[in-house]
């Protein structure tokens, strides 16, 4: 059964019951009253009739008159209302005088009672339509001022006789059935005008709990501002609906304050729902997990720990599909540097591969310019215009575009230094839109973080590298050899290690200048790298040394990669601002591991074939433990 939960209707349920039940015991007090008071007054007036008439009837055998008894009972059943009279005669009277010649119906069961025992009876005989009141009372021989001795013979105490009256009553209890029923009208207009002043007075009360009802059901899930409970009452109900209002406001105003710092902290307006306060606790925990993301990446050694923290954290927003590009220092290049793509949570996808897709034409790596985030530093979002840059892959005449990118601009030291792609497939429900606001957040902590590691990054790069040639220096030789080395020996490879020499230089700086000598130094920086592999390791040594560490070498190779330097310097013309010079070098070659399980030796070894070379006539490679 529904349970009943307005506490209006319970109210009115109570009231009517209770109204109910006090009119239906009053109205049966009230007709049980009136009904014995009937009763009671019928009987006394048939009791008396009966008397009279009994009385009567003696005086008129006392008189001698006997015979005109009919006249006076028929005379005084239609002046008294009896519905019937019967003179009965007794055992003793019949004897004598023999059975009454009036045409009475035999004697009922009360009348042979009352002959029998002398004693008065009553009797109610009630009928739906009708009511009667029987009572007969005796006639006893008596010897007193009325002597019936005198003419009966019966003994003193003797029943002669009975007067038996029947009166109807039915009048009675219809009056007090009519009573009973304008009793009933009267009570429940009563109830109902009761009732009536009851709800009007009770209605602001109980409208104030439903409406208080109402507001406490919306502001436990956040809504402070759609039910204010407004009731114009000025009592102590009244107090709790404003004290509710108060209490909302305050709690809204705190919610929205403590958003819009929280905003303004973390630099985005974050996305409202109408629960303020699930908005806030979400915004609260976001700050947290921002807070807790800033001091992680903090503590990231290097720059790709922080590009892989951002893929796990776009991850956990729930983005199914993203790249982080990376642009170079000298902003020559671009790279990915983090990419995911989840061909099951987006189908769009088809069979992709993971690992390679790109959604960028080629031409943003080589020409990081062409990338749009990248030059002008501010978001790329096709939501508002589809084909906003040229170069997503999507975008070709007549093509659909299947997904959405959103693409965000890392600002390192004024540039853009890093750019988040975010991709979202047109036809997939994401939640792209409403974790932007945070993803934003996070990579605005990490914009300090990135600058701080990339010029530090940058800081280091430069103090290992030669300012004048652009070869690294010694000092990156010292970082790198062991590991070289040591991944070498792993490998089972060898690193071919060249001494190169720039022959009879200081004549150069002498005849021409040292700034001629410089322009030299730059040239033969930049032949020797363009004639090895950009894996190999070229450093300027000192002076005008150059080494060379060819990685992975096969054997014997060291000493043609030697030849082919050689042989490039010496056909090389260096132009210069006062005259074109052509330049010869000597090269000493060694190869590790192969000449000494450690590097400085296996230099050493170098540096002396390199003395072999200088010492044999320059222009030549010189081969460790082997001629020219
Ligand atoms: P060799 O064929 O025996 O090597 O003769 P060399 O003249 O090249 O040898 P030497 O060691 O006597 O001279 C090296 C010169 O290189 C001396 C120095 O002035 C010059 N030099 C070293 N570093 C630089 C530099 O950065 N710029 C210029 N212009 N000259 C430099
Ligand atoms: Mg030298
Ligand atoms: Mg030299």
């Amino acid at each position: 059964m529904k349970q009943i939960k307005s506490i209006k209707t319970k109210l009115l349920i109570r009231i009517i019951l209770s109204f109910v039940v006090l009119s239906i015991v009053i109205q049966a007090i009230v007709f049980i009253s009136f009904r014995n008071f009937s009763m009671n007054t019928s009987k006394e007036r048939a009791l008396s009739a009966a008397e009279l008439i009994r009385d009567t009837i003696t005086s008129f055998m006392m008189l001698g008159v006997y015979d005109k008894r009919d006249i006076f009972l028929d005379r005084i059943k239609h002046t008294s209302g009896l519905k019937e009279i019967k003179i009965l005669r007794g055992k003793a009277v019949i004897q004598q005088f023999g059975q009454s010649n009036r045409d009475d119906k035999p004697p009922t069961f009360l009348e042979e009672e009352v002959l029998k025992s002398g004693n008065i009876e009553s009797a109610v005989s009630e009928g739906v339509f009708n009511v009667e009141y029987a009572i007969v009372i005796p006639y006893k021989a008596s010897n007193g001022r009325v002597n019936c001795l005198q003419c009966h013979k019966a003994a003193e105490g003797e029943v002669l006789g009975a007067v038996s009256l029947v009166v109807d009553i039915t009048q009675q209890r219809r009056t007090g059935l009519s009573i009973v029923s304008y009793m009933v009208v009267v009570s429940m207009l009563f109830s109902i005008g009761t009732l009536y002043i009851i709800y009007v007075f009770f209605k602001p009360y109980t409208e104030l709990f439903h409406k208080l009802r109402l507001g406490f059901e919306h502001a436990s899930i956040g809504d402070f501002s759609s039910h204010r409970v407004d009731v114009a009452l000025s009592d102590e109900a009244g107090d709790v609906a404003r004290g509710f209002n108060t209490m909302t406001d305050n709690l809204s105003a705190t919610l929205s304050s403590i958003d819009n710092k929280v905003s303004l902290l973390i630099g985005y307006q974050t996305e409202k729902t109408a629960n303020a306060l699930k908005d806030t606790t979400k915004t609260v925990e976001m700050l947290v997990k921002i807070y807790n993301f800033k001091r992680t990446i903090e503590k990231d050694a290097i720059k790709s720990d922080v590009f892989l923290r951002i893929g796990d954290m776009l991850m956990k927003m729930g983005i199914a599909n993203f790249s982080v590009y990376e642009v170079s220092l000298d902003k020559t290049k671009l790279k990915k540097v983090v990419s995911k793509a989840d061909n099951e949570i987006c189908p769009s996808l088809g069979q992709i591969n993971k690992d390679t897709v790109s959604w960028c034409n080629e031409v943003i790596f080589t020409e990081p310019v062409q990338c749009r985030a990248v030059r002008t530093g501010a978001i790329v979002d096709s939501r508002e215009f589809s084909q906003i840059c040229p170069n997503f892959m999507q975008v070709e005449e007549g093509q659909t575009v299947k997904f959405h990118y959103y693409c965000i601009p890392i600002n390192i030291g004024g540039h853009t230094g890093d750019v988040v792609q975010i991709i979202s497939c047109k036809d997939c429900e994401n939640p792209t839109a409403s974790v932007i606001p945070y993803i934003k957040a996070h990579l605005k902590e990490c914009e300090p973080v990135l600058e701080g590691k990339t010029f530090m990054e940058l800081l280091k790069a430069q103090s290992l590298v030669d300012q004048l040639t652009g070869l690294y220096n010694r000092r990156y030789l010292d970082e790198i050899n062991s590991g070289l080395c040591g991944a070498a020996a792993r490998r089972g490879t060898l690193i071919g290690i060249l001494m190169i020499d720039i022959d009879h230089f200081k004549q150069v700086n002498d005849t021409h200048g040292h700034g001629v000598g410089d322009t030299v130094l730059k040239q033969a920086a930049s032949v020797i790298k363009a004639s090895v592999r950009e894996s190999d390791i070229v450093i300027r040594y000192g002076g005008e040394e150059i080494l060379v560490l060819l990685v992975d070498a096969t054997e014997d190779k060291s000493v043609e990669v030697a030849q082919k330097i050689r042989s490039n310097i010496e056909n090389e013309s260096i132009e210069t601002p006062t005259v074109v010079l052509k330049i010869t070098v000597s090269i000493g070659v060694s190869e590790f591991p192969k000449d000494s399980d450690k590097f400085w030796p296996c230099q050493k070894h170098a540096d002396t074939a390199l003395y072999k070379a200088k010492h044999e006539g320059r222009n030549r490679v010189c081969v460790h433990n082997k001629g020219a």
